[in-house]
């Protein structure tokens, strides 16, 4: 049976943690898209991990981790993690890397530097992981497939003709020095090694996986809210964060995924541009943020602020109905246990009129937030494991925030740790 582990917001909701904490009981883990462009943290008995290209599954004997198709696939970054974990003692994970899965290219890393420079104060506020040129190349069919790593002579003429195109930006528009294509395929050539042993057919794998009745686990990055269909456009990512893209992503059939557990934040935080309709600032904002997540809300890839707001439940019940959610995860609850109140948003106000659903960029820039204010608990709740034990402010909380956002919350996160879970 295949489960999905989505965000419902903006990203950093604590994926990798329900992830790692699922796959105790799972035997392979994919990431089915995304790139190292943001991380997850992981804490568990090895330390404290910030992942970015490997699944959260690598810290399991048992398990089989995989780079999908979907994936845009930093081989340089992804050998260091890989190399960092063994270093740390954690034992070396079973790894597969899909033959269909993209290369980021070192140009690629460049362009989205460039453009970001060129762009000013109106860039996207890109990690310049060169996402976005990735994506963009892969969908105008100029991109390279791990496979081609392995057909040299097509591999030389396919990159030449590239760069012709790509140099003319260089010179043109960024001023910037050439590209060689020699440099390029040397560098792909190293790549070519680093990925050997673990290249596969990943789609004939998980066919036969799934008819060996194998638990498979999905995990995405980023949230809902930056997809690039059903998000905040253009304030998105360039692939979907959707659990339905899984499928693609990972290539598996649709009707397999049976569980969609969205991971839920109890308070809201963003990274990068865009409409962050119930956002705080001041020192409102600061204490959530020092207090937020696991030693404060800082990007995992960048260490930049993330922004904070109180918990959006309009946003929230968009994000969890595009996943198509069985069950949400609400994590970091914990952390707004110093609160005497906690103001929730409940409803945008655009135009003089209330509403309580989700509206596509244009409007949701002239949303302001509604907010009811509910009681703090005023306790350390880490530590608790049944959810009679919650104070009852605190399960009010959960309770408000389950009938808002119309779907289960069956799993209450109370600290970073693997066990710091509540089921319900
Ligand atoms: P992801 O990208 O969705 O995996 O999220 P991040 O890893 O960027 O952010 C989640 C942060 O919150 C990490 O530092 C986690 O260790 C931490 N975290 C996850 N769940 C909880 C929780 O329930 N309580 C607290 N205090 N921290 C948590």
């Amino acid at each position: 049976m295949v489960k999905a582990v989505v965000g419902a917001n903006w990203g950093d909701e604590g994926k990798g943690k329900i992830t790692d904490m699922l796959a105790q009981n799972s035997d392979i883990i994919i990431r089915f898209q995304g790139g190292a462009n943001a991380g997850h943290t992981i804490v568990n008995n090895y330390g404290k991990f910030a992942l970015h290209t490997l699944p959260s599954g690598v810290f399991y004997d048992h398990t089989t981790s995989i780079i999908g198709n979907g994936v845009a696939l930093n081989i340089p970054v992804f050998f260091k993690e890989l190399n960092e974990l063994i270093e740390r003692g954690v034992p070396a994970p079973k790894i597969l890397i899909s033959d269909r899965a993209q290369i980021v290219m070192p140009y690629h890393i460049l362009l989205d530097q460039y453009e970001e420079e060129r762009l000013g104060g109106k860039s996207f506020g890109s990690t310049k992981s060169g996402i976005a040129p990735f994506y963009s190349d892969k969908y105008a069919k100029v991109g390279f497939q791990v496979s081609e790593l392995f057909f040299e002579d097509s591999l030389r003429e396919k990159l030449e003709r590239v760069l012709e195109t790509k140099n003319v930006l260089m010179e043109h528009l960024y001023h910037k020095p050439l590209l060689s294509a020699d440099e390029i395929f040397d560098e792909l050539m190293r790549y070519r090694e680093m990925v050997k042993p673990y290249v596969c057919d990943v789609s004939a794998f998980l066919y036969e996986a799934l008819k060996a009745g194998k638990e498979i686990l999905l995990e995405g990055q980023l949230g809902s809210l930056k997809d690039p269909d059903h998000g905040i456009y253009p304030m998105v990512t360039s692939s979907s964060t959707l659990a339905g893209f899984g499928a693609v992503g990972a290539g598996i059939p649709p009707y397999e995924i049976r569980q969609i557990v969205t991971v839920v934040k109890a308070y809201s935080s963003a990274v990068g541009a865009g409409a962050f309709v119930s956002e705080i600032f001041g020192e409102e904002a600061d204490e959530l943020r020092r207090r937020g997540g696991d030693g404060g809300e800082y990007g995992a890839t960048t260490g930049r602020p993330r922004r904070m707001g109180w918990f959006d439940c309009v946003a929230t019940r968009y994000g969890c109905r595009i996943q198509g959610t069985t069950d949400v995860a609400f994590t970091v609850l914990d952390v707004l246990g110093y609160l005497d109140e906690i103001p929730v948003c409940t409803g945008y106000e655009i135009d003089g009129k209330v509403t309580t659903d989700f509206p596509a960029t244009g409007l949701l820039y002239k949303a302001k937030p509604v907010y009811e204010v509910l009681p703090g608990w005023k306790t350390d709740i880490r530590g608790i494991r049944r959810y009679e034990d919650l104070p009852e402010n605190c399960r009010k909380y959960v309770e408000f925030a389950e009938e808002h956002i119309g779907f289960p919350i069956t799993m209450i996160s109370n600290g970073p740790g693997r066990n710091d879970i509540i089921y319900r």
